[in-house]
């Protein structure tokens, strides 16, 4: 799990643009011009509170009947822009393709997730920084919840500071006998951890990650196997394992599941 690259342009004008130069004269367009102030303040909010780690606080502006179908169709259309949109927000900082959920890193990414809901927050259906690339597993498990009474329920990639910590650890007692488990070893800050636990929990990633495991252990033994002819020890081939998975862990950080999988593989003597 790790932040990812946030759009980097000014949100509002995306969607003033839009409507601007994507729409065909008519009542659409005309219904969301009368409403283009109303939808700046709403921005220039979210905006605020994003910077501010806050959009636990924010509140829908109530857009209902055509406002609320109209601004919805703007998402939904296959305009050029929004095709862009998308093309865009699942290209990281190198222009490579965002292929795996951040959300899960598990499943391949199959849509943008709506950050805050779009049926209750029509008005931020394309604010590119409220779309987050997401799997159909995650979006499917996330749906319209956001909050809870306390705390946001999901971490937002873009905006939380992910942590450089470990806090995802794997219990082995067997190659076959293994479970993952959070815990807050580093001392992150107490809400966060919250946060962090409400994602695994709430998209079952700790479940998602086990079910996931054979293919990680099979990778892990074939280069045991086929590296082994190499080295002269265990010893010397233990450190060529850790420093492969440690280039890993540098490119997908420390709590990448399949790197804390594979560490906590090795460090269990089952292969050494
Ligand atoms: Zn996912």
């Amino acid at each position: 799990m790790k932040n990812i690259k946030c759009y980097q342009k000014d949100a509002l004008t995306f969607h003033k643009d839009l409507i601007n130069y994507s729409l065909n004269k008519g009542e659409v367009k005309d219904n969301l011009l009368k409403n283009e102030l109303s939808i700046t303040k709403t921005y220039i909010d979210y905006k605020d509170r994003f910077d501010n780690y806050n959009l636990f606080t924010i509140s829908a502006h109530g857009f209902d009947a055509e406002d609320k179908v109209n601004l919805l169709k703007l998402y939904s259309s296959q305009r050029k822009s929004i095709i862009e949109l998308k093309k865009e927000l699942t290209t990281n900082e190198f222009n490579q393709r965002i292929n795996t959920c951040p959300n899960c890193t598990i499943e391949k990414v199959a849509s943008l997730d709506h950050y805050v809901p779009k049926d209750e927050f029509p008005e931020f259906s394309v604010n590119p920084i409220n779309l987050v690339p997401c799997c159909s597993t995650c979006n499917s498990k996330k749906k319209e919840k956001w909050k809870g009474d306390q705390n946001l329920l999901f971490l937002n990639l873009y905006s939380d500071v992910i942590p450089n910590s470990q806090y995802l650890f794997v219990n082995v007692v067997s190659k076959t006998e293994f479970t993952f488990e959070l815990k807050n070893v580093s001392k992150i800050d107490l809400n966060l951890f919250k946060v962090i636990e409400s994602h695994y929990s709430r998209l079952n990633l700790l479940q998602r990650f086990r079910e996931d495991s054979d293919e990680v252990i099979s990778e892990l033994e074939i280069l045991i196997s086929s590296a082994r002819e190499s080295f002269n020890d265990d010893k010397e081939l233990r450190n060529f394992i850790n420093n492969h998975y440690s280039t890993i862990e540098k490119r997908d950080g420390v709590n990448n599941w399949k790197v804390v999988l594979v560490k906590a593989m090795l460090n269990s003597n089952i292969y050494f």
